[in-house]
């Protein structure tokens, strides 16, 4: 057998979360290593974020052409789809990115070890026939996708996002059942590629998550767009036929030549050793870690998908940091859960940050909101594209920013602003003395806070 390595670091995982722990790691002069057993980029850069987002980017301007060109004054009424091509563009930006972090990873000196890695305890892990011996362990496995109990994936007619997310074929018609970011995302998508999509939901409105509002105006939004969306609606199984999957509903059925699954996703805890190590997990499966990311072994941290909370790839990034600096003994500020925003590349977009107006009530604030439309800013009349609106939630006596919502055109981008006030404390009223420039999207975020207090100018 070969010589025990000794590393400083060794992650379990390379995903965004895990490459992005062993480049801070190194950065502080631990000698690090990552360990993976598919590709370095993990599920984000190969079968999630990334991919997802190409393939929105192309339905988003064959939408735009296909059916909304005469507004703009474009004909364009040959407008068609080559779905290999379209495919073939996807995977080249997921390639280039992976390059990139081929290259981070060289750059930082980080050694790669491909396999499976399973934790033997004792600061040591198993890859295949090698044993990895390090000071600290970074368990960062992700997720994958969950099914329901009786419905399980053939990866033709029934689903789940991996299936879908690599497809180089379209579905004329699609039910997902979830409509959480996975379920309204793929039904963006597949409308604006022409297909009848259904979107079931158990909870009696989409993104359950966000704000009450911000699903109110999505629902208003996908009717608009031609989805078929049934929100409390029970599932009561799936059946293949030979046309496609009969989804059983407990008031009616639905047809569609694929069903995709979106109700979530669930921890890679299992056969990787973390009983060995003494690794505590909660009742769903996930590693239980306190705000530096550290589980209940010495000597052993775990962050991203596979601790839970918001399953996001930039979520996992930060937490890879804070995990890296703890170890390498230069703690900076812990991780808060509360400071991360969530982004959903639906159309319209949805973004936010912190409390939503339900949960700042019920945590005893008095709130005041402000919201803007984005009918009434001019950069989204250009644009074309006025769905939507701003909300902030703030404190009513203290004016403390407490939690900001958008939902509209490139809302993703704008939730930045907002997220930062809320780092540096920020009130609501500091938001709209910021000077945002004209004309642009942005001026819906100063103008809702400037609504908070009912001084809005602009409508
Ligand atoms: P999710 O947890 O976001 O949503 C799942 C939805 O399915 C929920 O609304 C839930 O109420 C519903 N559901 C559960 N059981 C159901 C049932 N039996 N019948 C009908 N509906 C049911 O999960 P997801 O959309 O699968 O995404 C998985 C994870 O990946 C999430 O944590 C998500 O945040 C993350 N993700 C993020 C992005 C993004 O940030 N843009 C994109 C995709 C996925």
């Amino acid at each position: 057998m070969a010589a025990t390595p000794q590393f400083d670091v060794a992650v379990l995982g390379g995903g965004t979360g895990g490459y992005t722990a062993a480049i801070r790691a190194a950065q502080l002069g631990q000698t690090t290593a990552v360990i993976e057993a598919a590709r370095l980029g993990g599920t984000c850069l190969h079968i999630g974020c990334i991919p997802t987002k190409a393939l929105l980017e192309s339905s988003g301007l064959f939408h735009k052409l296909h059916d909304r060109g005469p507004e703009y004054g474009i004909s364009a009424s040959d407008v068609a789809y080559d779905y290999e091509r379209i495919a073939t563009r996807r995977d080249g930006v997921v390639n280039q990115l992976w390059k990139g972090v081929q290259g981070l990873v060289r750059k930082n000196r980080i050694e790669v070890v491909q396999g499976c890695g399973v934790l033997e305890g004792g600061g040591r892990i198993r890859v295949d026939d090698r044993a990895i011996q390090a000071g600290a362990i970074i368990v960062a496995t992700g997720s994958s996708p969950r099914s329901l109990p009786g419905i399980e994936f053939d990866g033709e007619r029934i689903i789940n996002s991996d299936h879908a997310t690599l497809a180089r074929t379209l579905p004329g018609s699609v039910a997902t059942i979830g409509a959480g970011a996975v379920g309204v995302e793929s039904a963006t998508f597949y409308r604006q590629m022409g297909a009848d999509v259904t979107l079931i939901e158990a909870l009696d409105r989409l993104v359950p998550l966000e704000d009450e509002d911000v699903s109110r105006a999505l629902l208003q939004a996908f009717k608009r767009a031609g989805i078929d969306c049934r929100v409390g609606a029970r599932v009561r199984g799936a059946r293949v036929t030979k046309r496609g999957v009969t989804v059983q509903l407990e008031d009616g059925e639905v047809q569609s030549e694929q069903l995709l699954i979106a109700v979530g996703r669930g921890p890679n805890s299992k056969d990787i050793g973390l009983d060995r190590a003494g690794v505590e997990l909660d009742q769903r499966g996930f590693v239980r870690v306190d705000e530096w990311m550290r589980t209940s072994a010495e000597g052993v941290w775990a962050i991203g998908d596979v601790v839970g909370g918001f399953l996001l790839a930039h979520a996992a990034a930060h937490e890879g940091v804070v995990a890296a600096e703890d170890i390498a003994g230069k703690r900076v500020v812990p991780m808060e859960q509360d400071l991360v925003t969530r982004c959903t590349y639906s159309t319209p977009e949805i973004a936010s940050v912190g409390l939503t107006e339900a949960q700042a009530r019920e945590k005893g604030h008095d709130v005041k909101t402000g919201k803007f439309p984005f009918t009434a800013n001019a950069r989204a009349l250009i644009h074309g594209e006025t769905a939507g609106f701003a909300k902030l939630v703030a404190d009513a006596k203290t004016g403390q920013l407490l939690g900001a919502h958008v939902i509209g055109v490139q809302a993703t981008e704008l939730i930045g602003e907002p997220a930062l006030a809320r780092l540096f404390q920020g009130d609501a009223w500091e938001v709209a003395r910021n000077i945002h420039p004209h004309p642009t999207l942005s001026e819906v975020i100063g103008e809702a806070a400037l609504a908070a207090d009912g001084v809005a100018l602009n409508i």
